[in-house]
């Protein structure tokens, strides 16, 4: 294939990446963004595939079968509560995939990979009209050490995080010495890619350096744990797609350092958004310093004779007089997939003129826009998604705000109580609204650990039970009203 139609294909693909993520920014576009970008990676890979000079086409045959059956049925099986381990799962793949192509690439500039496999992975001059030149020298080195060593860690990073959002791992462990231990195996791993750099030919080292960074992303992530978690999975997205583009620079491949660059950068930004809205600075996350939580609240003194509980018919009585209801979601409605209810709830207090509006936490959930993915599905339009920003000013003439599996992003101890673990991160200001409902099973605590004064207030009923079943329940109450 003419290189310069294949690096026009590449133009278009990055083109198609970039619309895409523009497209992901508004659930009312993010379809097609996901499309889009879909679309630019299709053409990615069949132009790579198309240009690629003497390859052994089974091997990529036979990873394309392997990988679609593993990865059609993990994205079949996978329930919406359980997305960020698959997330994490996915960057750790990232990872692996371009430790893999570094240390290929290491292999074969040593020349001791079998020549076939080498072809088909790597440029050769047969392929540099597809690869371009690639980097050559010490700039080659230090490209592969850090690749090693990023890709290494996201690997293990990432199944880390896997398997404490799957609740295998529910202890933290780390290193003597906590961040300290860190910082000097992050070093030692430093030192290695230093070492290969002056000392290309010690495959010693370069086998060091491995084990290095695959312990390193093990015990930076091991001790985190908690409300933490969601951060360093965005951050490990963004490390797999600087190992991505760092892959791109060894292999001289333009669309893998455009794609892996879109990658870094953009699971940047989505850490440092994360981090404001949980309130933790990203040195805190790394280095897990989040308070245990709850041991020093005592729930019964927050709650003890305070509590007030209301049946789903009462609270429909309410509704009847209401003008204005917000309803919040969290991520008990999620796990109560109740989204469908809440929409029909919502359906009966329009026809009856209430005028109603959600409020949106950009944590509320596990994972960024869960909310909007849900009532997205369920269909509620999405000019009624109200972030919290534009929502928290309007509680004050809010009739009732209905609570529906959501917790800490209501907690009024964010914002009140100074010593507490989530001190100063942004809440919803549901207690500001006239009446406030809050359907859950139980007093029990949500992701953080504490109790709630929320549930405590004056103003506030506790409607006990299934998100779904109370809602439902709510809806017939009104519609016979
Ligand atoms: P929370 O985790 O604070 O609370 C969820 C509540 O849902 C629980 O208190 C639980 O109470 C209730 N619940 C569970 N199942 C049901 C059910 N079937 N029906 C009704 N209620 C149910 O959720 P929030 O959404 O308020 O807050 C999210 C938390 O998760 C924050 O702390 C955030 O930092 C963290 N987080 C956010 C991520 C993100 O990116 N969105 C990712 C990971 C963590 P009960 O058991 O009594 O029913």
């Amino acid at each position: 294939m003419n290189p310069n139609l294949v690096n026009f294909i590449y133009l278009i693909a990055g083109v198609l990446f970039i619309l895409g993520i523009k497209g992901l920014t508004k659930p009312k576009t993010a379809v097609r963004g996901n499309m889009l970008s879909a679309l630019g990676m299709l053409l990615a890979v069949v132009v790579t595939l198309l240009s690629i000079h003497h390859v052994d086409f089974a091997y990529i045959i036979a990873g394309l079968i392997l990988g679609t059956l593993v990865g059609a049925v993990m994205a079949l099986r996978v329930q919406m509560t359980s997305m960020p381990q698959m997330v994490a799962l996915l960057n750790g793949f990232g990872g692996g995939a371009s430790l893999a192509i570094a240390v290929a690439e290491y292999f074969s500039k040593l020349g001791m990979v079998p020549s076939s496999f080498a072809d088909a992975l790597l440029p050769t001059e047969a392929n540099s009209s597809l690869f371009g030149a690639g980097i050559e020298g010490e700039v080659a080195l230090i490209a592969i050490g850090l690749t090693v060593m990023i890709g290494a860690v996201t690997l293990t990073g990432s199944l880390i995080a896997f398997l404490k959002l799957q609740e295998v791992m529910k202890k933290s462990y780390g290193l003597p010495g906590g961040p300290v231990g860190n910082a000097i195996l992050a070093l030692a791993s430093l030192a290695a890619v230093a070492f290969l750099v002056i000392n290309p030919g010690h495959v010693g080292v370069m086998l060091a350096m491995i084990v290095l960074a695959l312990a390193l992303g093990l015990f930076l992530v091991m001790p985190i744990g908690g409300a933490d978690m969601p951060v360093v999975i965005a951050l490990l997205n963004s490390y797999s797609g600087i190992a991505a583009a760092l892959a791109g620079f060894i292999l001289g491949n333009t669309v893998l350092i455009v794609a892996g660059s879109l990658v870094g950068t953009s699971g940047l930004i989505l850490t440092q958004i994360m981090c404001v809205a949980m309130n933790r600075s990203l040195a805190n996350v790394l280095f897990g310093k989040m308070a245990a939580g709850g041991e020093k609240i005592d729930a019964d003194e927050i709650y003890a004779g305070k509590v007030t509980s209301a049946q789903p018919d009462e609270v429909a009585m309410i509704l009847e007089t209401a003008k204005r209801v917000v309803i919040v979601p969290g991520y008990g409605m999620a796990m109560a997939q109740a989204q469908h209810a809440v929409r029909e709830l919502a359906n009966a207090m329009e026809a009856r003129g209430i005028e109603v509006e959600y409020g949106i936490h950009p944590v509320a959930g596990r994972m960024p826009g869960h909310m909007n993915v849900l009532l997205a599905e369920a269909e509620v339009p999405y000019d009624k998604l109200v972030e919290m920003e534009r929502i928290n000013p309007t509680f004050e003439e809010t009739d009732v705000v209905i609570v529906i599996g959501a917790n800490d992003v209501t907690n009024p101890m964010a914002r009140d109580v100074e010593g507490s673990p989530i001190y100063g991160m942004p809440i919803l200001n549901v207690d500001k609204a006239r009446t406030v409902v809050v359907i859950k099973r139980s007093l029990s605590p949500g992701f953080a650990g504490l109790p709630n004064p929320l549930f405590a207030m004056d103003h506030t009923l506790m409607v006990y039970g299934d998100g779904k079943k109370a809602v439902i329940e709510m809806t017939t109450a009104l519609n016979q009203s």
